[in-house]
């Protein structure tokens, strides 16, 4: 068998969206006009599918530090922080970002991927521990789950009672066991309710590790996500996040008010082993989370913004996956719908992401669209009409049409 064979099923779509040219992972921003903005085979287009929620890519300040960053400290640290050293820099964010969430610890991490990766793996035992996951959590709990070798168990989507009937049948041979949850759902756009999960997890001897990557800064009073929302900051035991989404660098981290979780830092594979986070990545996050904590207003234009649009839809009639959120989501139902929909919206001019099962939580394909407090009043007026043309010439995406 031919090493790959496995890429045979993948491939074949692959090539045939590329053939028809309606291919969505291979869109080349040729150039980046703003935060909002790029061009587009030649086009300018909208963007919407790019989850830089509070708009801090073209921040002034997050540019300068970056800019600072490289003249002081240089372009990268060449190595883990482990062997090679702590910059100022790293330390100065982890005791940010801590003091930010009220929480006593703070770890950087090179990707919000290795941050969820190196939380499960480095804290979870291969036998003495269970991990439960709820189905819907990102790829890269599945991954951390996988790395740490341990029992893991799938409960139902956003479904605590579903968790405590799998917590009270498991075998009582687990020493520790660990949840995890997202704090918004990055598909539907739809919330955990976290405190409810609390309680389960909690009641069970169970620790709670939340992904709040697309609800940091963007829920709750100050910006601190579900957990903040649902009022439980304080009973979150591992709280993950990335650098990503609303302040716009590379970069995640793990927060807890567990002292025992700065042992990760010698014992997590996907932190002591791999390159620690440029300087410049790291000062524009910085910069970036003094901005939004600043201006509470930016995180009020993005849900501004986001009820504007969820409202157009919905006037629409399209068919949208969950309550008004930074996630807007249309759901479709084949494959062919969405290869034909998406594409559309990028000749009207705005583009979006295009998710097909199994990368959905569902049976459905979806177009997912990531609005942002950058998105000036014509980007919504152009998205809402993009959106408009769409509901007319796709009625699979309508719900007067049974899917
Ligand atoms: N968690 C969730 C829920 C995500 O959606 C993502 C990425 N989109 C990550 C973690 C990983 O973040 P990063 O891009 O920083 O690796």
């Amino acid at each position: 068998m031919s090493l790959f064979e496995k890429f045979e099923k993948n491939a074949a779509l692959y090539d045939h969206l590329s053939a028809i040219g309606k291919n969505p992972f291979t869109v080349v921003m040729e150039e980046v006009l703003g935060p909002t903005r790029a061009r587009i085979k030649g086009r300018e287009t909208v963007l919407a599918g790019t989850h830089n929620y509070l708009g801090q890519t073209f921040e002034a300040s997050a540019i300068q530090a970056a800019k600072d960053a490289l003249d002081h400290d240089g372009t990268g640290t060449t190595g883990s922080r482990v062997a090679n050293g702590t910059f100022a820099g790293h330390k100065k964010l982890e005791e940010d970002l801590a003091a930010y969430l009220g929480m006593k610890h703070c770890l950087v991490f090179s990707t919000g991927y290795a941050a969820n990766l190196g939380a499960i793996a480095g804290l979870v035992d291969r036998v003495q521990d269970a991990v439960l996951i709820d189905a819907d959590c990102h790829a890269c709990i599945y991954d951390g789950c996988q790395l740490s070798g341990a029992e893991t168990i799938r409960f139902r989507h956003n479904d605590p009672e579903n968790l405590d009937k799998r917590l009270s049948r498991l075998d009582p041979k687990y020493k520790g066991k660990l949840v995890c949850i997202e704090g918004m759902y990055s598909m539907y756009g739809d919330i955990a309710p976290v405190k409810e999960f609390v309680e389960v997890a909690h009641k069970h001897d169970a620790f709670l590790l939340v992904d709040e990557a697309h609800s940091f800064g963007v829920y709750g009073e100050t910006g601190k996500g579900v957990s903040e929302a649902e009022g439980v900051m304080d009973q979150v035991d591992f709280y993950t996040g990335t650098f990503s989404k609303a302040l716009a660098s590379i970069g995640g981290f793990v927060a807890s008010n567990h002292p025992e979780a700065e042992y990760l830092r010698i014992s997590s594979n996907p932190y002591r082993f791999t390159a620690s986070p440029s300087p410049a990545t790291i000062a524009s996050a910085s910069a970036a989370l003094a901005n939004i904590k600043a201006h509470p207003e930016i995180r009020a234009k993005l849900w501004e913004n986001a009820k504007r649009l969820h409202a157009a839809f919905t006037q629409f009639g399209l068919r949208l996956a969950a309550e008004p959120a930074p996630v807007i989501s249309v759901l479709l139902p084949t494959r062919e719908d969405a290869f034909e929909a998406w594409s559309f919206l990028l000749e009207h001019g705005v583009y979006v992401n295009m998710a097909i099962p199994p990368g959905t939580p569902g049976k459905e394909s979806l177009l997912r669209l990531a609005v942002s407090s950058a998105h000036t009043s014509d980007d919504i007026d152009r998205l809402v009409s993009a959106y408009g043309a769409l509901a007319e010439a796709f009625p699979s995406a309508r719900i007067d049409t049974d899917a």
